[in-house]
């Protein structure tokens, strides 16, 4: 079988991490079978779809390097979503209803009262000839329901085992506005069979819809089987109370602004709701070769900004040069070479902060000194170039012997003093980087 799956956002807003977790699983399923990776643009929601929002997307996913073997936009494919209400209409399948909003929030309230399930009724199936024209020429268009079969529905979910409904339980799907437009329901299930898609693997919400999903693409001509399905639990935040607010709106620019590394965002919603151990990877092909859908299960999985803040650190920690050479000279730093990034790589949290300790290096900068005659001895007795990764040692032994001070009381002032902070990466690493001229005038108290 060939695998082709589809990553489907609405572009009515930015993707965020639930919908991100999907693509990237739908992604990483594709590239481990030999498959293709659709993207697809769910814009049947016309008022709420924007071009900006799809602009976004893609380069959203771009950014996460999950790169689209094919493309198609639901509002190109209108014509086909029209023929295939055509085809069910033929069949009896399809069917106009003639009630208002108001009308079926009534009917939902009245049969809640009553302990009932809230599944359409099918009155309109019940209404005569005379009655409909009564409608339309009060001015009434009708919407399109598809007609649900009598037998249950069950299919192997990759991730759910069996899942089954019996008849009755669900109400006929609205597959066509009265407008004329289509529904979500429709066009998803038409794409889906015309686009040869083999795996739809998307979040627990779409449960009951894959229900009337199989049974409509069946009545188009679809083969159930040639259709397999993969249902995700959703995302809680890290306290398990379901996804906040906050979370549920955090968006891929939101995550990127803040320092987060694509590779951190990945190495994370790979393995979230797996019982495989989350690590920092550093290509999208090492998550490749560990994916497997099986490992995902039914519960819940929780997902937390500190866990990513930290592998996004330890991301940092193990990064090669090569692989972030170009980004730091884009911040700027003009010469950036290999030494420096592993002086420093070590005590990042985010990528940007290399130019704090550029500057650190390179630039000029006030010195902190907590007392003037430490300074003077540790100035007077600060080795002569060249310096290497030795010198470090070698003059604080010096300064040691000179001065009794050991540990806490040696070390600190020099740090305040060499790079104007309280912490940051090791000295022996940073000071023949920072130089002897440079090192002597802080240590003199001189901006430098
Ligand atoms: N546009 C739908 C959504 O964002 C796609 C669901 C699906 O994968 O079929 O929920």
């Amino acid at each position: 079988m060939t695998v082709a799956v589809r990553v489907a956002p609405s572009p009515t807003g930015r993707l965020h991490v639930g919908n991100i977790r999907t693509a990237l699983i739908n992604w990483l399923f594709a590239r481990r079978h030999g498959g293709t990776f659709l993207l697809r643009i769910d814009d049947t929601d016309e008022e709420r779809s924007t071009r900006a929002y799809e602009e976004a997307i893609e380069q959203d996913l771009a950014w996460l390097g999950l790169s689209w073997d094919r493309f198609a936009r639901q509002s190109d494919r209108l014509r086909h979503y029209a023929e295939a209400a055509q085809k069910l209409m033929a069949q009896g399948r399809l069917y106009p209803c003639y009630e208002t909003p108001e009308e079926l929030e009534l009917k939902r309230k009245m049969q809640l009262a009553r302990k009932l399930s809230p599944v359409y009724d099918r009155a309109a199936l019940r209404l005569s000839l005379e009655e409909k024209r009564r409608y339309e020429s009060a001015g009434r268009l009708p919407h399109y329901r598809f007609l649900l079969s009598e037998r249950p529905v069950e299919w192997q979910d990759l991730v759910r085992g069996t899942v089954r409904f019996e008849p009755g339980h669900l109400s006929d799907p609205v597959l066509m506005r009265a407008d004329g437009r289509p529904l979500y329901t429709l066009a998803s299930v038409v794409d889906d069979l015309e686009l040869g898609i083999s795996h739809v693997i998307r979040g627990e919400d779409h449960v009951a819809n894959t229900a009337s999903h199989i049974e409509i693409f069946a009545a188009l001509g679809g083969e159930p089987a040639a259709l397999a399905f993969a249902h995700l639990p959703l995302l809680t935040d890290a306290s398990g109370a379901g996804f906040s607010k906050r979370l549920g709106s955090l968006s891929v620019g939101d995550l990127r602004a803040s320092g987060v590394e694509p590779m951190a965002l990945n190495s994370l919603l790979a393995k979230l709701g797996t019982s495989d151990t989350i690590e920092p990877r550093h290509s999208l092909d090492e998550l490749v070769a560990e994916f497997d859908i099986s490992h995902f299960s039914r519960s819940t999985p929780k997902f937390d900004l500190d866990e990513l803040t930290r592998l996004n650190a330890r991301l940092l920690h193990s990064t090669p040069f090569e692989a972030v050479a170009g980004r730091l000279e884009a911040l700027g730093l003009r010469g950036v070479d290999r030494g420096f990034w592993q002086a420093v790589r070590g005590n990042l949290s985010r990528l940007d902060d290399a130019a704090i300790w550029w500057r650190v290096v390179h630039g000029e900068l006030a010195p902190l000194i907590e007392d003037a005659e430490f300074a003077r001895q540790a100035a007077a007795l600060l080795p002569s170039e060249p310096w290497d990764r030795g010198t470090w040692a070698a003059w604080t032994e010096h300064l040691k012997q000179a001065t009794r001070r050991n540990g806490k009381a040696l070390f600190h002032p020099l740090r305040l003093a060499l790079t104007g902070r309280e912490r940051g990466p090791e000295l022996a690493a940073l000071l023949p980087l920072i130089g002897r001229a440079r090192a002597l005038a802080r240590l003199n108290g001189e901006a430098a």
